[in-house]
């Protein structure tokens, strides 16, 4: 019989969700579930590895997380969300695996290596043991519900790496029981700020959130980055540069976002009504997620049933295969 296939995921509940999540990662999901086993977790253990000293706000932003997955279309019927602080057997396997990596191969690890140049500002020259470790509560998080399907950006693929060389460690030292999973590559493009900046962000002040209003869409849009060599209707223009063109090609028809870029380039389009057409574009597209937002807001009940229910789930799943990795450890006394 074919191995069922299982996705794990999830997101750090540190803000809100950005529309770089919804192209980026959700609207996969969405798809995913159909296809696939899907797990999500919440990790707010990882958010505090670098919010230690800021518990308040992961908390808060759990069920805000959890509220964007619903309204986006995660279905609970088909996706188990669950909050990673709540497996504590995930906490005893990073204990475990933390005898099958050496510091030198994550201080390697690519990504944790950029991540701690990014973060300079919080850790300064010395890193913390959690952080730096992080890759391998990631590989317990995975394993500890059998994950095999990863889906990951390019520069998330080193942490599963890391993550199938502990497995692959653990299993010629105890015995075949764990799976080695796989990264399934997104192809989605990380999609860039209202800046122009590479990275949409809560901390660079350049996203547009999947709950903004109207009114805040239309601040945002109104102050994204044109052609600064444009000053008048009439000046020719050149949309390859400007991020209102930039988010056209998300939100707006083909025919749409080819008469943007023709009539920009022709200087017959003035910047107003170009942002105009696109904060309209970007409310209709919003609308049906913001629509099912306001009403799980108004029913918080619910989503905590849906996050109760799914992490009762995960809790079982861990439970049975931490009983098969103790057995392989020898560590099941008494039983
Ligand atoms: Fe950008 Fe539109 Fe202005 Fe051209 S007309 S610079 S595409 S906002």
């Amino acid at each position: 019989m074919e191995e069922k296939k299982r996705i794990l995921t999830g997101d750090r509940p540190t803000g809100r969700l950005h529309i770089g999540h919804y192209f980026g990662s959700i609207q996969n999901r969405v798809k995913l579930q159909d296809e696939y086993e899907t797990y999500i977790l919440v990790a707010d253990v990882q958010a505090l590895t670098d919010n230690f000293n800021n518990p308040e706000k992961v908390r808060k932003n759990v069920r805000e997380v959890v509220i964007d997955y619903l309204s986006c279309g995660i279905n609970p019927e088909k996706t188990t969300i669950y909050i990673q602080s709540m497996i504590p057997e995930t906490a005893e396997l990073t204990v475990f695996y933390s005898n099958l990596v050496t510091i030198a191969r994550l201080e390697r690890n690519p990504t944790v290596k950029t991540e701690i140049a990014q973060k300079k500002a919080l850790f300064g020259e010395s890193v913390t043991y959690g952080f730096l470790g992080y890759p391998v509560s990631q590989a317990a998080d995975i394993t500890i519900l059998d994950g095999n399907i990863i889906p990951v950006g390019e520069d998330q693929e080193p942490l599963i790496e890391q993550c199938r060389e502990i497995v692959r460690k653990f299993n010629s030292i105890y015995g075949e029981v764990l799976r080695e999973p796989q990264a399934l590559l997104s192809k989605a493009k990380r999609i860039k700020g209202l800046d122009g900046n590479e990275k949409m962000g809560k901390s660079l002040g350049n996203a547009i959130y999947i709950s903004d209003s109207e009114e805040e869409i239309s601040k945002k849009v109104m102050s994204a980055v044109t052609d600064p060599n444009r000053i008048r209707k009439d000046d020719l223009g050149n949309p390859d540069v400007c991020m209102v063109s930039y988010y056209h090609k998300l939100f707006s028809t083909e025919e749409e976002c080819k008469t943007v870029c023709e009539e920009c380039r022709a200087g017959k389009r003035g910047c107003v009504v170009c942002k105009k057409q696109l904060i309209n574009n970007i409310v209709e597209f919003l609308r049906p997620i913001r629509e099912k937002r306001a009403y799980y807001e108004a029913h918080p009940e619910i989503v905590d049933k849906i996050l109760m229910e799914g992490t009762a789930k995960a809790q079982l799943e861990a439970k049975r295969i931490m009983k098969k990795i103790k057995k392989a450890m020898k560590l099941d006394y008494f039983e």
